[in-house]
């Protein structure tokens, strides 16, 4: 028996990482995202999702892997020979880093006699994002909990969750551990920042440990960074250091200019972020605090909110179908809201605009036509459509442009959420694994290893691990 690693998807596109490692009829699949591009998207808002066909359409469009085993045979219908996971003898466990969709779209249509395993917070968002509607389209399947630090053994196999982050949902890398060697993968990198210091601790462990294959995020070796950064795209540019590059903020630099900017404003400020990120809801929550502002949620944000925390968020109700005033329409996640959270009414915003910081998601952008724009600003914080890459975007920008609504963001120029080039080269140094596979980004290629060989394996074929080596399952001797 020898451990088997495939990569399915996920090298050279912002997540989407997608990866399995296999011993004996154990297996371990890591995620189950989708790489994110609205550009490419055959959704355009116009053509329908079907039905029946619901999976084999997610795997045509790559929204999901073209894996044996962890997928319903209604749902397969024979579609590319796949192994329904009803006729497969594996032992199969799938693991979720965190919540961002690159990392975990597809996970709903995982068969659900496979385990789904992620952290308890993250289940609990799921679950509250499900209840309105904006979870991930799924089947009724139950999610596996697990602790940071507490290895989950799959038979022969060990997966250790290592923290990266403690914010609201948590982040995690995962250490895979099988007769033959370990396999590490990053998740989400980032070396600054409030919890950087996780990632260094998750460095010196795996230095200790001794790594064999580190999967990596190359997230920030694009060229749009590097060139902010070194003025050459040139890998050998790239100098390993703990330190963030010089004229590059951090997300604390970020959130001091995003505080400023709020302090400053003398009208309605309306922010726009990703509404499943709870630790910034609470920072929207406290400055509004600070500055003497009532922060209001839309009812979807406010449902999470409510979930996750167990406090009582103030809810502004757009004006659409989804939120009917007929109590017996509304849907009954909506009705428990209103039952306990307070409304803030269109009126109360108009007769003090300056007391109001209000969440409104693109999808509700119109509002802003029935909202006082005098002196107010719209604060672009990540949220959806979060860059030009986005057709929305532009669409963004039209709609705020007939308004009088100052437009805000710093998410474009000096601020890159993932670990920067230096840093993860840094952080590969250190760790220094026999085989590295730079992932997660456009240009893995950059991410160059010290000491050992640099792999940018073929998609969805098998490589055997040996003595610390990849090697393709068809080159390989026995
Ligand atoms: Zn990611």
């Amino acid at each position: 028996m020898k451990t088997k690693f495939t990569l399915y998807t996920g090298l050279y596109t912002i997540g989407g990482v997608n990866f399995s490692v296999e011993y004996g009829k154990d297996r371990v699949i890591m995620e189950m995202g989708s790489a994110y591009n609205p550009a490419t998207d055959v959704y355009d808002g116009i053509v329908l999702k079907r039905s029946r066909a619901w999976v084999r359409d997610a795997i045509r469009t790559q929204r999901i892997p073209a894996i044996d085993g962890i997928y319903r045979k209604q749902d397969l219908d024979g579609f590319m020979g796949l192994v329904p996971a009803e006729e497969s003898d594996l032992n199969t466990a799938i693991f979720i880093t965190h919540l961002h969709l690159d990392h975990m779209a597809g996970i709903g249509f995982v068969a659900p006699q496979i385990p789904i395993y992620m952290h308890k917070n993250a289940i609990q968002i799921e679950r509250a994002l499900e209840a309105t509607g904006e979870g991930v389209e799924t089947l009724e399947r139950d999610y596996t909990p697990f602790d940071e630090n507490q290895p989950i053994r799959v038979g022969e196999i060990e997966v250790l969750p290592i923290l990266t982050s403690r914010r609201s949902y948590r982040d995690f890398a995962f250490l895979i551990t099988t007769p033959d060697g370990t396999i590490h993968w990053t998740g989400d990198l980032s070396l600054h920042g409030y919890e950087a210091q996780l990632t260094f601790d998750q460095m010196e462990f795996l230095k200790q440990r001794g790594v064999d294959v580190l999967l990596c995020d190359t997230c920030a070796f694009m060229d749009e960074i590097l060139l902010q950064i070194n003025d050459t795209t040139d890998p050998a540019a790239i100098k390993p250091s703990r330190e963030i590059p010089a004229g590059m903020l951090d997300a604390a630099d970020v959130d001091r200019e995003l505080f400023e900017v709020l302090k400053s404003k003398k009208g309605l400020t309306v922010f726009n972020f990703y509404q499943r990120e709870m630790d910034e809801a609470q920072r929207y929550m406290d400055w509004a605090e600070k500055v003497g502002r009532i922060c209001v949620f839309e009812p979807d944000c406010a449902y999470i909110i409510y979930k996750f925390f167990g406090t009582r968020p103030n809810v502004f109700i757009p004006d659409s179908h989804r939120y009917p005033d007929d109590p017996a329409k509304q849907p009954a996640w909506f009705r428990e809201l209103l039952e306990n959270c307070r409304v803030v009414t269109r009126e109360e915003i108009f007769s003090n605009p300056s007391g109001y910081l209000l969440q409104n998601s693109y999808r509700h952008i119109l509002e802003l036509f029935e909202l006082p724009d005098e002196n107010g600003a719209y604060l672009h914080a990540d949220g959806i459509p979060i860059g030009a890459f986005d057709p929305a975007y532009q669409n963004l920008q039209r709609i705020i442009s007939r308004t009088k609504f100052e437009y805000v963001t710093f998410f474009s120029k000096k601020y890159f959420g993932h670990g920067y080039p230096q840093q993860v080269k840094y952080f590969v140094d250190q760790v220094d694994p026999k085989v590295l596979i730079p992932c997660h980004g456009f240009n893995p290629e950059r991410l160059l290893p010290k000491n050992g060989v640099q792999l940018l394996p073929d998609l969805g074929k098998t490589y055997i691990l040996s003595n610390g080596q990849l090697i393709p399952e068809n080159e390989y001797a026995q």
